[in-house]
C-alpha cells in the first residue's frame, strides 16, 4: 500500500465574519465562520467535506483559492503558504488548483460559447496556439462525456441541459490539467441520476489524471458514494473524520448521526434510525459547551454545557471531537 503524500494541508485556521445587526449599522456581531479548522488532503484523494449550510464549508473552499484571507493558522499546498502568494508563484497555483461552482448557469459566462469558455484557462495562461487549443478543447469536452466534441464548440449555455453545463463547467476546470480540484456541491442543482452520473465523471477524472478533490456537499449519502474519507463541519469546527464507509455505516459523533437521519442513505429505507436530535433546544450556556450541546439528546449535563471537547485520535485512525469517546 502506497503511504499518502499530503498535498493541502490547512492548520488551526479560523475565520471570523463581521456582520450588522441591523438595517441602522453599529458595531455589528463577530461570526465565526471557522474556528481552528485542520484538515489534510492527499494527492489523487477525494476527501468528502459535510456539514449543513451555515457550517463553514464553502468557506473552507474561498480561503484555499484565496478569494478571502484567513484571520489565523495557515494553509499549505504542496508544502508552500497560499496566503500572500503573488505574481507567478499566484499565476502557478491557480493553475494547479481550480474550482467547481454549485450553479454551472451562475459560473459561466453566457455570452461565451463553449469553446471560449472551456477556452480562456489556457488563454489566460498563454499555453499553446490556436490549433493547440482547439484540440485541447475538443479532447477534454470529449474526456467529460460532451461528444461529439464539435458539436458544442459553438453552442452557448443556455442551450444546454444542467447537466451538460455541469460537465462544461468540468471541462473549464480540468482544461489545464490541475492536480487539485474543488467541487462546491457540484450537484445540489441536479436531479439524482445527472448526479449520478456527474459522480461517475469525477471519480474518472481521478483515476485518470490523478487529481485530488475536495467534494462538498451537505449529503454524506452523496460523500458515500464518491469519496475515500469524509470530514463532517459543525458550526466551522470538525467533529468527525475517517473513511467515508465507516462514518457513513457507523458514525460516531451525534451531529454525524442526525445528519443521516436528515438525509437517509441512497436506496435504504432506515429513517431516524438515530434520533439524536432533541425536539426543543436548550438554552445555550454562558461558559464554554459543546456547539452540539444545546440540541444534542445525549449529552452529559456537568460535562458538555461546561466544557469544549476537541478532536481526540481513536485506535481506529478516526477522529471524533465528543466526550462520549
Ligand atoms: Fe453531544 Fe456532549 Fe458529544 Fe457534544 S460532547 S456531541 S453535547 S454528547
Amino acid at each position: 500500500m502506497k503511504t499518502p503524500v499530503s498535498m493541502l494541508t490547512m492548520s488551526d485556521v479560523t475565520k471570523v465574519y463581521r456582520v450588522k445587526d441591523s438595517l441602522l449599522g453599529g458595531a455589528g456581531r463577530d461570526v465565526v465562520a471557522l474556528d481552528r479548522f485542520s484538515m489534510t488532503i492527499n494527492a489523487g484523494e477525494i476527501y468528502g467535506l459535510v456539514g449543513e449550510s451555515g457550517s463553514g464549508k464553502t468557506t473552507v473552499s474561498r480561503l484555499i483559492v484565496g478569494l478571502e484571507p484567513a484571520d489565523g493558522g495557515d494553509i499549505r499546498f504542496d508544502g508552500t503558504k497560499v496566503m500572500g502568494l503573488k505574481g507567478r508563484r499566484r499565476k502557478n497555483f491557480t493553475k494547479q488548483v481550480q474550482v467547481i461552482f454549485q450553479d454551472p448557469y451562475q459560473s459561466l459566462n453566457t455570452h461565451f460559447s463553449i469553446f471560449e469558455t472551456v477556452c480562456e484557462p489556457l488563454v489566460i495562461h498563454g499555453i499553446g496556439d490556436r490549433q493547440f487549443r482547439r484540440a485541447r478543447v475538443c479532447e477534454i469536452l470529449d474526456t467529460t462525456g460532451l461528444t461529439p466534441p464539435e458539436t458544442y464548440l459553438n453552442r452557448y449555455p443556455h442551450q444546454l441541459s444542467g447537466g451538460q453545463r455541469q460537465r462544461v463547467a468540468i471541462a473549464r476546470a480540468m482544461v489545464l490539467e490541475p492536480r487539485f480540484l474543488i467541487a462546491d456541491e457540484p450537484t445540489s442543482m441536479l436531479d439524482a441520476l445527472i448526479s449520478f452520473q456527474i459522480f461517475r465523471l469525477l471519480n474518472h477524472l481521478r483515476e485518470s489524471f490523478g487529481v485530488a478533490i475536495l467534494f462538498i456537499t451537505h449529503s454524506l449519502a452523496a460523500a458515500r458514494n464518491l469519496c475515500d474519507r469524509v470530514g463532517v463541519l459543525y458550526r466551522g469546527q470538525l467533529v468527525e473524520q475517517g473513511t467515508a464507509e465507516e462514518t457513513i455505516m457507523n458514525p460516531l459523533h451525534p451531529y454525524t448521526k442526525a445528519l443521516l437521519d436528515a438525509h437517509p442513505r441512497f436506496g435504504s429505507s432506515r429513517q431516524k434510525a438515530y434520533g439524536v436530535l432533541r425536539e426543543t433546544e436548550r438554552p445555550i450556556p454562558d461558559v464554554d459547551h459543546c456547539p452540539f450541546y444545546p440540541r444534542c439528546n445525549p449529552a452529559m449535563d456537568n460535562i458538555c454545557n461546561e466544557s469544549t471537547p476537541t478532536l481526540k485520535y481513536l485506535d481506529s485512525g478516526r477522529k471524533v471531537s465528543c466526550f462520549l469517546f
